[in-house]
């Protein structure tokens, strides 16, 4: 496949970078959060700030401090960004350009993503205007998703079902895993028989496991994320051959190429795009414009972002191509106080507000971010 030649966007010269920090932040979840693999009690966030010529752009690396979600973890990137893709950067080479040299490091995509996001920052807070426009898309409101973890009690899972329906979400997304699946699957249904639902397996399953998993085709579910492992994508096309249900790939989705395996194999029928797992926005935005000419619907996945991250999220969702509700949805549901002066809110009809103003429209509280730091290193 040939590589694309570059849009107005990735011709933006980059700046000498004056001053370069990685800051550590760690915040309390409101629930535990609970998949398949693990439970989160809380946030560990590597932020990344690039000062120059008076403007301070922060970005959000969406790893974990664990690899138990994807392989990378805070190390990892505070590695591959020190060491290798910033020496990488050069005052006034473009930024396609420098995206070029970073296909030279294998993997590691959301070290990129999170360099990425911090330059596209800085060229939109530079010109002022909003990340959104600076991508090219009008400010819309965006659909609300809620992810909902592991519950110890159905009860405790319809509850939240209930507060998320209550608040009126779009879609409501439960984490499932072997033994917590078909029947709790059930109980939500029954109480909700008009709910968009889907489930999320985060590859708990193999393909042993089909016909138990097309049971999951009585429910009317929107989707089935990622049953089967997180590095398959074949299987993934024999299972979708055997349920009515569409399958939907997260974690075996990592690049452009990626995506046009899943979708030449039939291996899903929707895309979750997590920007910081396939390397940052320009490519989520070349994946999602692919994907629609190819009748495949795709939305924005979450990681439980601080404000930094859930902001850039939002404005994301302004491309063409995310036509499905994705996993945004209100601070609250994670966090009693966020680093950010804004809190994402819904408003009565669910939908969530781009930020206004220059960048990504959302301040940093410096007190709220001493508070919650648990490391900081300057690089430059
Ligand atoms: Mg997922």
């Amino acid at each position: 496949m040939p590589e694309p030649s570059q849009t107005p966007l990735e011709q933006h010269n980059i700046p000498l970078l004056e001053r370069i920090d990685f800051v550590t932040v760690k915040l309390p979840f409101v629930h535990p959060f609970g998949t398949s693999v693990q439970t989160w009690t809380h946030k560990e966030a590597l932020l990344l700030r690039l000062e120059s010529g008076g403007y301070v752009a922060w970005s959000e690396c969406v790893a974990d401090p664990d690899p138990f979600y994807l392989s990378e973890t805070t190390s990892t990137v505070r590695h591959i960004m020190r060491d290798f893709l910033l020496p990488l950067i050069e005052p006034g080479a473009t930024i396609g350009e420098v995206m070029q040299k970073f296909r030279h490091v294998r993997g590691h995509e959301m070290a990129k993503a999170t360099v990425e996001n911090a330059l596209l920052v800085w060229f939109a807070l530079q010109r002022g205007v909003a990340l959104h426009a600076l991508l090219g898309w009008p400010a819309k409101k965006i659909m609300s998703g809620i992810s909902i973890g592991l519950r110890d009690t159905q009860t405790e899972l319809l509850d939240a079902v209930e507060s998320a329906v209550a608040k009126k979400y779009h879609r409501v997304k439960m984490k499932i895993m072997k033994g917590k699946d078909v029947e709790w699957v059930r109980a939500v249904r029954e109480r909700f028989p008009d709910l968009q639902l889907m489930v999320d397996a985060n590859g708990d399953y193999t393909l042993d496991d089909a016909a138990h998993l097309q049971k999951l085709d009585a429910f009317a579910l929107t989707m089935i994320e990622q049953p089967l492992s997180y590095s398959d994508i074949y299987q993934h096309a024999l299972l979708q051959d055997r349920l009515r249900t569409p399958l939907c790939l997260d974690e075996s989705l990592h690049t452009f190429d990626d995506v046009t395996t899943a979708i030449a194999l039939d291996a899903c029928r929707v895309i979750n795009i997590k920007q910081g797992r396939v390397g940052g926005l320009l490519e989520s935005i070349r994946i999602a414009r692919y994907a629609m000419e190819h009748g495949i619907g795709v939305w924005s996945g979450g990681m439980d972002e601080t404000g930094i991250g859930r902001a850039v999220n939002i404005h994301l969702q302004t491309a063409d191509g995310f036509s499905l509700p994705g996993d945004t949805s209100e601070t609250l549901n994670y966090f009693t106080e966020d680093i950010v002066e804004q809190p994402v809110v819904l408003d009565r009809h669910g939908f969530i507000d781009v930020p206004p103003g220059p960048g990504l429209g959302i301040t940093v509280d410096p007190q709220l971010l001493m508070k919650y730091m648990i490391h900081s290193e300057r690089v430059r």
